[in-house]
């Protein structure tokens, strides 16, 4: 990552930041934490001198997601003071109550139209969080990461995909790996699913770790990756795969003291010319296929 990528970036964040704390008459210092929690996150997941996730995690600090956090402070403000508002009013009556003889019959109606006024405000302070995460849907559609794992997702894959298989004279060669993880319907049956997400967490680390800068991972979809390998001939890409299997197979996971095993399968493919996004996958497929159906833990390749 260059030093002007650097700088801009923590440019953004810090003029993000600022303007949060401005918008927010009382922020906290446990707000100001939570975000720097997240820009370190953001910070960590950017994939040292790759373009598509510097701007990525640009994007991540975008002026939607700004618009975002200002209108629910903003509307959490409006129901705050209305509360305020109305215990006023609450108390003053109450007060009206103690110096006087007292009437009840205006007491229950001041009583209910403080009530109906309640009402409204939950109301709508309900639409407003509906609205809100019907928009954070929409984010969620167009953004480039995998929400669980913060990987790459399968829409930034096919539009990768397009760009590589549009330019037919790629100088480099291109590996494609698609990995599946072994029986993990069980191991979803045997820990539950939230270990599950955990795994996959795990598994996406595990993969961010031990590729270089350049390479791309992406969530295929469920348990499944797509790794691309960039400028490494067929025998180099065969020994990454297989330290990666290594990596996944030697893991250290415990749950509840028992020891979990896992492991993967992969299918090795490399870039053709003429190919595809959907030829290009397809022999990906058909190789990941052949180490399932060969016992698993192992990699197969389909290069033509
Ligand atoms: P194989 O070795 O043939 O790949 O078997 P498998 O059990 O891994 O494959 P199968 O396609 O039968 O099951 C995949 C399982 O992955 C089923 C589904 O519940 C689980 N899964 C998919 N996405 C997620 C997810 O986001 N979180 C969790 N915890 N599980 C998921
Ligand atoms: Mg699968
Ligand atoms: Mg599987």
């Amino acid at each position: 990552m260059e030093k002007n990528d650097l700088k801009a970036l923590i440019e953004e964040i810090y003029e993000n930041l600022l303007e949060r704390i401005n918008s927010d008459e009382k922020a906290t210092k446990g707000q100001i934490i939570s975000y720097l929690k997240d820009a370190i996150e953001v910070v960590s997941n950017i994939n040292d001198k790759d373009i598509d996730s510097i701007e990525h995690a640009k994007e991540a600090f975008n002026n939607s997601y700004k618009e975002l956090v200002k209108q629910s402070l903003t509307s959490y403000k409006n129901t705050n003071d209305k509360f305020g508002e109305l215990t006023q009013l609450n108390k003053e009556t109450m007060d009206q109550c103690g110096e006087k003889h007292i009437n009840l019959e205006t007491l229950t109606k001041k009583f209910n139209e403080i009530q109906t006024h309640m009402t409204e405000e939950v109301k709508k302070a309900n639409e407003v969080i509906s609205e809100l995460s019907n928009k954070v849907k929409v984010l969620e559609q167009t953004s480039n990461l995998d929400p669980l794992t913060k990987v790459l997702n399968r829409r930034a894959l096919i539009s990768y995909l397009k760009d590589v298989c549009a330019n037919k004279d790629i100088p480099y060669s291109l590996h494609v790996l698609m990995i599946d993880i072994d029986n993990f319907k069980s191991i979803n049956d045997n820990y539950g699913h939230i270990t599950g997400d955990k795994i996959l967490i795990f598994i996406s680390n595990i993969l961010r770790k031990a590729l270089r800068d350049g390479d791309k991972i992406f969530r295929f979809g469920g348990e499944e990756f797509t790794i691309i390998l960039n400028r490494n001939s067929d025998e180099q890409s065969e020994a990454i795969a297989n330290r990666l299997l290594k990596l996944i197979s030697s893991n250290n996971l415990i749950y509840m003291g028992q020891k979990i095993s896992i492991t993967a399968s992969i299918g090795l493919t490399k870039f053709l010319q003429n190919d595809t996004p959907d030829s290009l996958m397809q022999r990906a497929d058909k190789a990941l296929y052949a180490s399932k159906n060969n016992g698993k833990n192992m990699v197969s390749k389909v290069c033509e």
